[in-house]
């Protein structure tokens, strides 16, 4: 029998859309109505059918493949703890007492993608807003180095250009080519390649009325920025989301830095923010409970006992290239398709547990895998939108299969007791 659940949260990217209608026919989702395309692949192809862990191929019990986890990790010199951006804060505030218990090495997704922008966020701050800020007031949007269009589909109808408000606010991309979002934008800027740091110190110039006597920056006139510097401070909100494009470009995170000072520099005239357009689901999450747990948001070094800090030194990639991890516990996320291959090579090499509701090139490769139920879809959980805002995720079936926490819980128990020589660890 067909069932229909209201209010849904959809957890397939930062947007969190909260507004889902979804069909259920037994275990199985049918119709994820209001959801894009992203989010309806997420829902309709999941299989909550109970699958049984898999040690080295070989399908056993679900303790069996918990303490052989715990016994790959426990005998590792220097675990990686890497993944996050996928599971709840539940989840992940277990997976950094695993990594303390373990004293490993602790990194999610976001030293992938934004990891530069949180960096900048340390060093400048964040002139933030809530997306229900931006859905009322904005009258200026600026996407630089992002495509909504095609990552967060739905991100214009809910916050940054609801069609009721759009005659009524501008909409301006930068970018290094055209995007299915700069062929929605009333101004689109093509920059070149690895002049974003040139171009917001030329703009912050300009906020202040400094002369310039360049004639084009960026490949763009200068006359073209003037335009943007005046619109900038004279609208009555306005808000940049910054994409990858501005984190992996040329100068990274000094490219944010020079953002977000921009931006908390037009608040003497204006009400403006800045927004990282943070791409998986809970990724926001990850930095939230790692910062909580540790003091710092990824690339958290437990082996002296303490967490230590280094972007760069502890990242997942640069870990992995050096060939510094000798075990990987991956969690909700698949490096082996996003890696640069230097780490994937070595990723290969090494003994790898993975907890994923779904198979992935990681789980093919893995020597432990624990399947899980999937947040939001047959579990409860907490993620946080890209703004911040924490959101409840309600289950809509129901599956017999554990969530990332309850497995990440029983790790760490068998953990404590292999280390306390209760147990066997060979
Ligand atoms: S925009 Fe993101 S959160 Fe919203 S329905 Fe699409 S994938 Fe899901």
């Amino acid at each position: 029998m067909t069932r229909t659940v209201e209010h849904v949260v959809c957890p397939t990217c930062g947007c969190l859309c909260d507004d889902l209608v979804v069909e259920v026919d037994g275990t199985r989702v049918t119709q994820a109505r209001r959801a894009c395309p992203n989010g309806r692949t997420f829902f309709k192809s999941y299989d909550p059918t109970p699958r049984l862990p898999r040690v080295h191929g070989r399908e056993v019990e679900w303790n069996e493949a918990i303490a052989e986890a715990a016994r790959m990790l426990t005998q590792a010199r220097s675990p990686l703890i890497y993944g996050l951006s996928s599971t709840a804060t539940e989840a992940q505030r277990c997976a950094v007492e695993l990594a303390d218990r373990l004293g490993a090495i602790l990194d999610t997704t976001s030293s992938l993608c934004h990891g530069p922008a949180v960096l900048a966020m340390q060093s400048v701050g964040l002139p933030g807003c809530t997306l229900g800020e931006i859905r009322s007031n904005a009258d200026l949007v600026i996407f630089w180095g992002c495509n909504p269009a095609v990552s967060h589909p739905r991100h214009f109808a809910r916050y940054s250009l609801p069609p009721a408000n759009r005659r009524s606010r501008v909409a301006v991309v930068v970018d290094v080519r055209p995007t299915a979002t700069s062929d929605i934008a009333d101004l689109f800027l093509q920059v070149e390649p690895g002049s974003d740091l040139e171009i917001l110190t030329a703009l912050r110039a300009l906020v202040h009325a400094r002369p310039l006597s360049a004639r084009a920056i960026g490949g763009v006139p200068l006359a073209n920025w003037e335009d943007l510097a005046g619109r900038m401070k004279s609208c009555r909100m306005g808000v940049v989301f910054a994409g990858v494009g501005l984190t992996m470009s040329q100068g990274r995170d000094l490219n944010l830095g020079e953002l977000f000072s921009l931006v908390a520099e037009l608040n003497d005239c204006t009400r403006f923010a800045a927004m990282p357009m943070r791409g998986h689901g809970n990724v926001a999450g990850a930095d939230q409970v790692l910062t909580w747990q540790s003091g710092y948001p990824f690339a958290v070094n437990y082996g002296r006992g303490f967490p230590r800090y280094g972007p760069g030194e502890f990242s997942a990639v640069d870990v992995l290239a050096h060939g510094e991890a000798d075990a990987a516990l991956i969690i909700a996320s698949d490096p082996l398709a996003h890696l640069p291959s230097s780490s994937a090579v070595h990723l290969r090499e090494i003994p790898v547990v993975a907890i994923d509701p779904r198979e992935s090139l990681t789980t093919r490769i893995a020597q432990v895998v624990l399947p899980t139920a999937c947040y939001g879809l047959d579990a409860a959980g907490t993620y946080y939108r890209m703004d911040g805002v924490p959101i409840r995720l309600r289950p809509v079936i129901s599956s017999a299969r554990p969530t990332d926490e309850q497995a990440l819980q029983q790790l760490l128990d068998s953990v404590v007791r292999v280390s306390a020589g209760a147990v066997p660890t060979c």
